[in-house]
């Protein structure tokens, strides 16, 4: 006759067997009632679902290891390294950018002992932050001044607050961008004490609507990126050059929202669109936002880059504090920023960098080198497509990435099985489905992670 919910034990009973003992002196009293209690419940849910169930021996050995080996689980870290399978270079819920080997270093030694984070070494007094970091930013970027803080939306806040709180900023309708995550760029203009006044249209915005509607409360004009769309066809949109005269014939700030903030001319890599930050300043904005984790390739940061006097007063602004860059960040910033100059090649030595700059051929013949791989172990549904992989971060949609990836299926399998296997692998590989194949991009993998992913494949091939 099979069990029934009245022969569920009670939880202290259970945790007085002998065998529960040892599991108790190891994980606590508290933790491992917790686990018979959850495991407990799972076998009630089961028989209240009507589950023909034989329930375990609560007394023995057996029951005892199934605890502790719910306790593991539950201990395991949760956040964890995975593999990027997935042609997007910059993926936001894969945590952006990978850091170079020196930024790594940076932030270990950073993390591992004290250091000059906010001390003058020269003089012992007390220094700041933004010293380490300033300086390279201006080198790169030729602006006046420079300070970072913890994300890009950190610096647009804190550049709006300080300087258009209790004022009007005007804005573009085609420019009132909303980033995945929550960041609307309407709701961080209120969020900063300013008054939203948009000109224009969705397509077409002219410098005549910027200069209609300036007034003595104008404080910003607010330039943003649009990153994950593109309006195109019937478009206007003033020239940047054009917006910073109005501006400095009106005494307003020229401030633009950049999000992926590109330091170097991507066209060599066929990525010609992208604005670099050096020639946006040139055109005469006031201050320049962008992130340090999109196509920089350095650690999450925000960072504010432009005119020496507006730097200045956000330095001094209350909110600096709670949005500064913690020091693991701007170890790793200060490292990933030193990449950029002689005799390093960002395009070598970032990886971002080096993941956009791999012609298309090289990609295909590591693509073929992984098919290859899975043939010799005997998955027999394989090939190499031509596909195209992303930037992402919202950096560059129109423009996709010529790539290459192993296409495959295993016989009786769902392709969904296929990538949910793939995530339990330690570990975890995050791949795509295209018309029900599994998508493996090369784009995104480099030697170590493609020698990983073949391990699995044959692994769960073989199951
Ligand atoms: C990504 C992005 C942001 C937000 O950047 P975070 O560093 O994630 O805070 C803001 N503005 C634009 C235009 C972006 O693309």
């Amino acid at each position: 006759m099979a069990d029934t919910l009245k022969d569920l034990p009670q939880i202290e009973a259970v945790l007085r067997a002998r065998p529960m003992r040892s599991v108790i002196a190891r994980y606590t009293h508290m933790e491992t009632a917790d686990a018979v209690r959850a495991q407990i419940g799972s076998l009630r849910a089961g028989l209240l679902e009507g589950a023909e169930i034989d329930l375990p021996d609560f007394n023995a050995d057996g029951f005892a290891a199934s605890i502790e080996a719910r306790i593991v689980a539950a201990r395991a870290p949760r956040l964890r390294r995975v593999i990027n399978a997935t042609g997007v270079l910059i993926h936001t819920n894969l945590g952006r950018a990978p850091l170079a080997p020196q930024a790594r270093a940076a932030l270990h030694a950073a993390a591992a002992a004290p250091s000059n984070l906010e001390l003058d070494l020269a003089t012992g007094k007390r220094g700041s932050r933004h010293d380490h970091t300033e300086g390279l930013i201006c080198a790169l970027t030729g602006a006046q001044a420079a300070v970072v803080v913890n994300n890009c939306a950190a610096a647009v806040l804190l550049g709006l607050t300080a300087t258009a709180s209790g004022r009007s900023v005007i804005a573009s309708r085609g420019e009132l961008i909303e980033i995945g995550g929550s960041y609307r760029l309407p709701d961080v203009i209120t969020q900063s004490g300013a008054r939203l006044h948009e000109v224009g249209t969705t397509n077409k915005t002219r410098l005549a609507d910027y200069e209609a509607a300036i007034d003595e409360n104008t404080a910003v004009l607010l330039k943003s990126h649009t990153s994950n769309f593109r309006i195109t066809g019937f478009t206007a949109a003033p020239a940047r050059k054009d917006l910073a005269r109005l501006a400095v014939r009106h005494d307003v700030i020229l401030m633009e929202d950049l999000g992926s903030g590109v330091l170097i001319d991507l066209s060599p890599y066929g990525l010609p669109d992208e604005p670099v930050v050096r020639d946006i300043l040139e055109a005469g904005v006031d201050l320049v936002m962008f992130s340090g984790d999109k196509l920089l390739g350095g650690p999450q940061a925000g960072i504010i880059a432009g005119r020496r006097d507006i730097i200045a007063r956000l330095k001094a602004h209350p909110l600096m504090r709670a949005l500064r860059i913690d020091k693991l960040s701007l170890a790793a910033l200060e490292a990933t920023l030193r990449l950029y100059r002689a005799p390093h090649d960002p395009a070598v030595d970032v990886p971002v960098l080096a993941m956009l700059a791999e012609p298309a051929e090289a990609v295909q013949l590591r693509a073929n080198a992984l098919a290859e791989a899975l043939v010799e172990a005997g998955l027999d549904d394989v090939e190499v497509v031509a596909c195209e992989a992303q930037v992402g971060a919202g950096a560059l949609p129109s423009r996709p990435l010529e790539s290459f990836a192993v296409s495959l299926r295993l016989a009786g399998r769902r392709a969904e099985a296929l990538t949910a296997a793939l995530r339990r692998n330690d570990p975890p590989i995050v791949a795509r489905i295209v018309r029900e194949r599994v998508l493996l991009d090369l784009r995104t993998l480099n030697a170590p992670e493609t020698k990983a992913v073949a391990a699995a494949l044959i692994g769960i091939s073989q199951a």
